[in-house]
């Protein structure tokens, strides 16, 4: 990535720390500018916020109306280095938060509708103010696909889930099903037949479109149970997951599967909104990085987590991205001359 030498210095107008958590739109309807503007406050985004602030760099976090990420709707999470006893998802984003801010982090629940990312500084509008940023670190996540039924939601997190790795250990000795026939729903099944005694694997249609291999791997395996042209009508249960009502696609009829845990692995879709009429995405709609960086295709944009890693998908994973992402943001801005004097910089707080 190069550095944008030759265009007109950055301007540096920090704005005062403040606890609040709204949107606080100066009165006078001036843009608000800041070194560094950070979008989500999942792990990724927040811990940027914290490398960010310990830096001097005074972030605002453009966090979203359902700020926190996908932790907010996970109860449990027992893979967290650092909670031995695991942690609830809301209480450690919230712990997050209270990090971020406690360095002077700037965390707004607001969601940007607007960016413009062809000038500098760069510019992002959320709830009617505009924001200016001489750097900024792209960290809004990926939503997973659900199915939008009514007992789906009510029981997420009572039994339902979309994350294997987070919480196939709570389901030891039940019988689970997977949702979904492409390659995340095999390796979700496959990994859950560690803890199961028996894992049914839902499609709505005859064949898969995940990868031969993994086809074979699931077909073949003892612990799982195929049931194709069918799909999840209804997850049976008051507070916890009891059964699913299958309705067969091919032909009429419905059944009952009795398990303790729904998997829901039909996809996720990666939150690049605004972003992608300037950055470059693959196929999928994930934004991409420049090489081993968290580097975008502009100079001054970084991006962090989910909304680039369709691979690890992880809380852990993403709070380190969102370090790097800072750090790599901290390092351009000095490089291009737009940090000022102040004692600390990451380089040396690290
Ligand atoms: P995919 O989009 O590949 O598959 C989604 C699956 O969910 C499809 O089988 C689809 O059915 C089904 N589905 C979608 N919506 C619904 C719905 N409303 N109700 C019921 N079923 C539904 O997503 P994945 O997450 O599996 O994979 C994403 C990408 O990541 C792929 O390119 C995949 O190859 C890759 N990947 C690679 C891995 C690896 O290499 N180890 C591991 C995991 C993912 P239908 O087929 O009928 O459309």
């Amino acid at each position: 990535m190069t550095m944008f030498t030759g265009l007109a210095p950055i301007q540096i107008g920090v704005a005062e720390p403040s606890t609040n958590s709204t949107s606080n739109a100066s009165a006078s309807g001036e843009p608000e500018h800041a070194r560094v503007v950070i979008v989500g406050s999942g792990p990724a985004g927040l811990t940027a916020a914290i490398y960010a602030a310990r830096a001097n760099l005074s972030p605002v976090v453009l966090g979203g109306y359902e700020a926190g990420g996908q932790l907010m709707t996970t109860s449990e999470i027992e893979n967290y280095p650092g909670f031995p006893d695991g942690i609830g998802g809301p209480e450690l984003m919230g712990l997050f938060r209270t990090q971020a801010e406690r360095f002077g982090a700037r965390v707004l629940d607001v969601d940007v509708d607007r960016v413009d990312f062809g000038s500098r500084p760069f510019r992002l509008w959320a709830a009617g103010v505009e924001y200016r940023a001489d750097a900024v670190i792209v960290a809004t996540g990926a939503s997973a696909l659900w199915l939008g039924i009514e007992s789906e939601t009510r029981l997420r997190g009572h039994g339902v889930s979309a994350c294997a790795t987070c919480d196939g250990f709570f389901f030891r000795d039940k019988e689970i099903a997977v949702v979904g026939g492409g390659d995340t729903a095999l390796e979700e099944a496959l990994y859950l037949t560690r803890f199961a005694t028996k894992v049914h694997i839902v499609h709505r249609r005859g064949s898969f479109r995940a990868s031969k291999i993994m086809i074979a791997r699931a077909s073949e395996h003892p612990k799982i149970e195929l049931h194709l042209n069918r799909t999840v009508a209804e997850v049976v249960g008051q507070d916890r997951v009891e059964a699913v009502q299958l309705s067969r696609t091919d032909e009429p009829g419905e059944e009952t599967l009795p398990i303790g845990g729904l998997f829901i692995a039909i996809g996720h879709r990666p939150n690049g909104g605004a972003f992608r009429e300037w950055l470059p995405s693959d196929e999928t709609g994930y934004l991409t990085v420049e090489g081993e960086t968290t580097e975008s295709a502009i100079d001054g944009i970084f991006i962090a987590g989910d909304i680039h890693d369709h691979r690890y998908r992880q809380a852990i994973t993403a709070a380190g991205e969102g370090a790097r992402a800072a750090i790599d943001a901290e390092r351009w801005l000095e490089t291009a001359g737009a940090v000022s004097d102040e004692p600390a910089t990451l380089a040396a707080v690290l």
